[in-house]
């Protein structure tokens, strides 16, 4: 079979998914390719339709297309309906299907560390589509847990808690600002940071700047992957916490991908200084 995958986004230029799924390719002996297109939210519908639906047999979907392609596929699995969201479909005998694979990488990515934030609270900061793949895996992975979300807009944090309190009974948000949130981002056990303050090219940012929010023992985890170790990452190891950056998750939802598109497991470990070393040219 030849794989015909492609990522589509607006924009996509800077996206590792072409370096790790083309080389994924050549490690696993596929024959296929896998693309970057850049779609503007005006075109995705005829983008789909014209170029897509009938040539592809697997893409990625990122920002600002997650939620909008899920009207045009035949079915969305669980994780995906779940978040609300779609990064990965998959072409089958029965039409397309939108998947969640931030899901299985947010679980893949604290599942070694799983003794470590066994109890305690856990404090989510942001509530857009990544902060919800990450409440969906906590919800396998710790439900009924005491879990906070800490975000700049208080409605949406209130929504996205609304959301997940089926699993979390106690989810309530927090105010960004005041030291409520501070003391309870300091008290948890696993602190999740999922807003892309901090990205490459703003590294000097973080987000709850100034406030004293780390501690000795606690799981920080930085769902950004450039650059490598965030401000926010880096504030929080001087303070002895346990630091992971975002690109073992980056890593682990674009195996998961592949699994779909191919039935095979790429080998991480021989992909993962293939990303570094794009990591480290690119910034
Ligand atoms: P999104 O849906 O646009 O949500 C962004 C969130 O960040 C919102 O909660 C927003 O708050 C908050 N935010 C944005 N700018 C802010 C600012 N200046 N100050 C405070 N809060 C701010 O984005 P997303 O898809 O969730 O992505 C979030 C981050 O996760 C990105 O950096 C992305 O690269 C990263 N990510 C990484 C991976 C990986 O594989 N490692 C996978 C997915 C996403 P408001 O609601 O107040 O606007």
């Amino acid at each position: 079979m030849h794989h015909r995958l492609a990522i589509l986004g607006h924009p996509i230029g800077h996206s590792l998914s072409p370096v790790f799924h083309t080389t994924a390719l050549q490690l696993c002996g596929l024959e296929g390719s896998y693309e970057a297109i850049d779609v503007a939210p005006a075109a995705l519908t005829r983008t789909w339709h014209e170029e897509l639906r009938d040539r592809s047999t697997g893409l990625n979907i990122t920002l600002p297309h997650k939620v909008e392609i899920m009207r045009l596929m035949d079915d969305v699995a669980g994780d995906a309906r779940e978040s609300g969201a779609v990064n990965t479909a998959v072409r089958t005998e029965g039409g397309w299907v939108g998947h969640n694979t931030d899901v299985a990488g947010v679980e893949r990515t604290l599942s070694h560390l799983r003794s470590s934030f066994a109890d305690g609270s856990i404090v989510v900061i942001g509530a857009g589509g990544a902060a919800r793949a990450v409440l969906h895996a906590l919800g396998r992975m710790a439900p009924g847990r005491d879990v906070f979300v800490i975000n700049r807009n208080r409605e949406r944090a209130e929504l996205l808690c609304e959301t997940f309190r089926r699993v979390f009974p106690s989810l309530r948000p927090l105010s960004a600002n005041g030291p409520e949130g501070a003391d309870i981002a300091r008290a948890s056990a696993l602190l999740i940071q999922a807003t892309p303050v901090g990205m490459h090219p703003q590294e000097g940012r973080r987000p709850l700047e100034g406030l004293d929010v780390f501690s000795t023992g606690q799981v920080v985890f930085d769902l950004i992957y450039r650059p490598r170790e965030t401000r926010f990452l880096s504030d929080a190891r001087a303070s002895g916490a346990t630091v992971v950056g975002g690109l073992e998750m980056f890593l682990h939802q674009a195996a998961a991908s592949f699994e779909l598109w191919t039935g095979v497991t790429p080998p991480i470990d021989k992909l993962r200084p293939v990303i570094e070393q794009h990591l480290t040219e690119g910034t």
